[in-house]
């Protein structure tokens, strides 16, 4: 049996996922960044919280955790190399690994560079991706503890995963990540066909996830490092691609659009 996918935004940018198991009953949230939406979330679905899977420590995905498995009685699964700032992990998780919720799998996927970290959960099954702050539609998210080789592995990880695998990521930047894009990219028609749904999309009430990563691998510069004509265009033609993804990041974290 399938595993139901429950999309809803809990506070401000931040996206909440529930993840239900319908053979067990058993229901993740994936991040717990305030843990009253995601409980309130829960009881109106009727489902019973099991599972907490952490993508990295930051507090807007982790600040509700404690809470909510006092509340259910959940377990929480976190990366190992950030459990202790997370707090009360109790199944602690690296690339390579997998965690069942319910009967359903989910891999682990390392994505190191937003945190040191930092993984990302990959329902094989239904194609489902759920990458934290490490890759969003049309952009990537900043790299506070990594460095770019390592950051653009993770992202090389995720871009090998099958084109019909739908992202969730964490937040809802969709349409500022689409004006640093085209500011790189201009004439890139798959990321000019996305900017423009993701506008109709949100000025319709409605929202930019799940991303589609075959469509991802056309228009996001980050997952584009080693394009050959994105490389000439950034100057780095001939480059190692993570170098080529560390001038994007930078170009993005001082971009004014
Ligand atoms: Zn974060
Ligand atoms: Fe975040």
């Amino acid at each position: 049996m399938a595993l139901i996918l429950d999309v809803f935004q809990p506070f401000s940018d931040n996206y909440g996922f529930l993840l239900h198991d319908q053979a067990s009953g058993a229901t993740a949230t994936v991040d717990a960044g305030e843990a009253e939406p995601i409980a309130e979330r829960a009881r109106q679905k009727g489902w019973r919280l099991t599972d907490i899977l952490i993508t990295h420590h930051h507090s807007d995905h982790t600040a509700g955790a404690a809470a909510l498995k006092s509340e259910f009685g959940a377990r929480i699964t976190g990366p190992t190399a950030e459990a202790d700032k997370i707090g009360g992990v109790d199944n602690k998780v690296s690339n390579g690994d997998h965690v069942m919720v319910g009967d359903s799998r989910l891999d682990i996927i390392g994505v190191p560079g937003h945190t040191l970290g930092h993984i990302a959960y990959f329902d094989e099954k239904g194609l489902h991706l759920f990458c934290g702050d490490a890759l969003f539609s049309l952009g990537c998210g900043r790299m506070f503890e990594g460095e770019p080789k390592s950051m653009w592995a993770g992202l090389e990880r995720l871009r090998a995963l099958p084109d019909d695998t739908k992202i969730y990521c964490g937040h809802e930047y969709t349409l500022a990540n689409a004006r640093f894009a085209l500011s790189i990219d201009p004439d890139n028609a798959a990321l000019q066909a996305r900017a423009a749904e993701a506008g109709v999309l949100l000025a319709t009430g409605g929202q930019t996830i799940p991303a589609v990563l075959g469509l991802e691998k056309a228009a996001n510069p980050f997952l584009r490092a080693d394009d050959p004509g994105l490389m000439a265009r950034m100057g780095l033609a001939g480059a190692a691609p993570h170098e080529v993804f560390a001038a994007l990041r930078r170009a993005k974290d001082s971009f004014k659009g």
